[in-house]
Parts: structure tokens; C-alpha cells; sequence
């Protein structure tokens, strides 16, 4: 088992009116099975309303299953008494870094989470430190919350750290971000998988954010309909654009080529990559 494992999940959103009848349901998640290995970097692509946030709000028993089962590090999110530790091992971030930066100064805020679970005072500040080094924010550890909406969401990533999850789910970190601000917090969550380790599921739109993926599912009115390495899934460029996705440009563009008859390879991911073959065509 590995350390998410969802099995025959369904969840149903259930609307009622003031006497409490059900007025509507919308199945938001619908027989998803999907075993994570500790340590991958899985990216979750879908379009708007597909289920992805509800699946992710699994991953740490933040809902719970209609029917079918979740389990995080072995622990079936359905117990209660499993909850103090799923939360623990699989950190959340969300997409408004505003709305998870608690504390007036940066270090603080970090040592929020820490404190929290009840961490003695000497091991907050080494993980505060620790944390603030690994998303590089650690020279901006005493300043007031004044940063760019980049530098926020690599502190609330940093807060997520500190309480040593290991694994962190982020549903759209860089939706609200500029593109510096997406590259920097990318660069951070690519840091934590390769250096500390920790399983990293990534709800994004931005197609340049999956390439470096282990793993990329897609999923679509609640079902998982792709899954697979980033090249075997953008290889399938009609099967992505009938799911209302779009590929990264360069992809599209050496699929065009592909079809135009050019000898180029299938699921071509980057500029450098495509470079790399067209250079010696012309
Ligand atoms: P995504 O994150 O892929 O955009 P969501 O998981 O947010 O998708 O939503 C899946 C479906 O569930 C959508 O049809 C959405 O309208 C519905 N939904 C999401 N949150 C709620 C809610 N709190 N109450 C009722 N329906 C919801
Ligand atoms: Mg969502």
C-alpha cells in the first residue's frame, strides 16, 4: 500500500433546503481507485468542476467517503481516531496564500504549525529554520508579512514542513500567483521531492508545472480517465483536448509537425527537448 490509497471512492455532495430534504446530489467524485507511492510527485490535471479539489480534501480527511475507502500511511481516514495523524503526515496548501498566513512575522507564522502539536520550543525554531532554508525564504525569517504573493505561498509551504508531513497536497498553489512567483514556488515544491523526499501531489492548470512530474492523472467528471509519466499522457493530444485540457505549446506544436509528417518523437515536453530535434532537421 502505498502512502495514499483511495479504493472505490465515491462523494456525493448533497444540497438540502431549510426543512433538510434533499433538494440535489452531485456525485464530485466517482469510483476513483489510486494507489500513491511515497515519495512521487503526482500532478492532477482536470478541467473546472472535474472533482479535483474533492478528491484532494480526501487526502487529508477533510472529507470524508461517500462510500469506498482512503487511506493515508495505512491509516483509513474513516476513524477518528486516525485524524490528529493523517492531518500530521499529509499537509494541505490551498490556492490563497492570504488565507494561510496566520502569524505577524514570518517565523512565526511557521512555527504556528509546530506549536500547535505540541513540539518543545528548541525543535520549533530548528524546524522553523529548517523549513524557511528549504523553500529559500529563510533570509526574510524576521520580516513582517510584506512579501510577494510568491514569497507568502513559499511561507505557507514552509509552515506545511515544519510540521514534517510526509506528504503535501497543493490544490492550485500558483493559481493566483504571476509567473515569477508560479517559477518560485515550483522551484520549491520540485526541491522538497528531490532533496527531502516528501510526496507531492500537485492540482494545477499550468501544463509547464507537470513536466517534471513522476506521474500526471487526469481527471475528468469526477472519474480518473488518464494516468501516466508526462510524456505518455501528452502524447495523447486528442484524447487531453477531449477532456477540455490543453497541452504545454511546445507539445502541441511538435504534435502538429508529427502530423505534418516531420520525424519527431511523440510527447515532445520542453523548448530545450525540441530544440534538440529540429536543430538537426534544418
Ligand atoms: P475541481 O477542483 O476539479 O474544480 P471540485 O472538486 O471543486 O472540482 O468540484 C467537483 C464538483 O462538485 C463540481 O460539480 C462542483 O460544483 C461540486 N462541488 C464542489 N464543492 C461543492 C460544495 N461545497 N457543495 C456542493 N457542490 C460542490
Ligand atoms: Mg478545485
Amino acid at each position: 500500500m502505498g502512502i495514499i490509497k483511495i479504493k472505490d471512492l465515491i462523494f456525493e455532495y448533497i444540497r438540502r433546503d431549510e426543512e433538510g430534504n434533499v433538494e440535489g446530489i452531485t456525485k464530485a467524485v466517482d469510483d476513483v481507485n489510486l494507489d500513491i507511492k511515497q515519495g512521487d510527485f503526482v500532478a492532477i490535471l482536470g478541467h473546472n468542476g472535474s472533482g479535483k479539489s474533492t478528491l484532494a480534501k480526501h487526502m487529508n480527511a477533510i472529507l470524508y467517503p461517500s462510500e469506498g475507502s482512503v487511506w493515508v500511511d495505512g491509516k483509513d481516514t474513516q476513524q477518528e481516531e486516525n485524524i490528529w495523524d493523517i492531518r500530521q503526515t499529509a499537509g494541505m496548501v490551498f490556492q490563497n496564500p492570504d488565507n494561510q498566513i496566520i502569524g505577524q512575522i514570518v517565523e512565526e507564522d511557521v512555527g504556528f504549525g509546530p506549536e500547535n502539536m505540541g513540539v518543545e520550543t528548541k525543535e520549533i525554531w530548528e524546524r522553523v529554520n529548517e523549513s524557511l532554508k528549504a523553500v529559500g525564504m529563510y533570509e526574510f525569517r524576521k520580516s513582517p508579512n510584506k512579501l510577494s504573493g510568491g514569497q507568502k505561498q513559499r511561507v505557507s509551504i514552509a509552515g506545511v514542513i515544519a510540521m514534517h508531513p510526509k506528504c503535501i497536497v497543493l490544490d492550485e498553489p500558483t493559481a493566483m500567483l504571476d509567473p515569477q512567483g508560479r517559477k518560485e514556488v515550483i522551484r520549491a515544491i520540485r526541491a522538497l521531492n528531490d532533496v527531502e523526499k516528501i510526496t507531492i501531489i500537485l492540482i494545477t492548470h499550468y501544463m509547464e508545472e507537470v513536466i517534471h512530474a513522476d506521474r500526471v492523472i487526469v481527471m475528468d467528471d469526477g472519474k480518473l480517465v488518464m494516468d501516466g509519466t508526462p510524456r505518455e499522457i501528452f502524447s495523447k493530444v486528442e484524447e487531453l483536448k477531449s477532456y477540455r485540457l490543453d497541452v504545454p505549446q511546445v507539445t502541441e506544436l511538435a504534435y502538429e509537425l508529427r502530423k505534418a509528417g516531420m520525424d519527431l518523437p511523440e510527447g515532445i515536453l520542453s523548448q530545450e527537448e525540441f530544440m534538440e530535434y529540429i536543430l538537426p532537421i534544418f
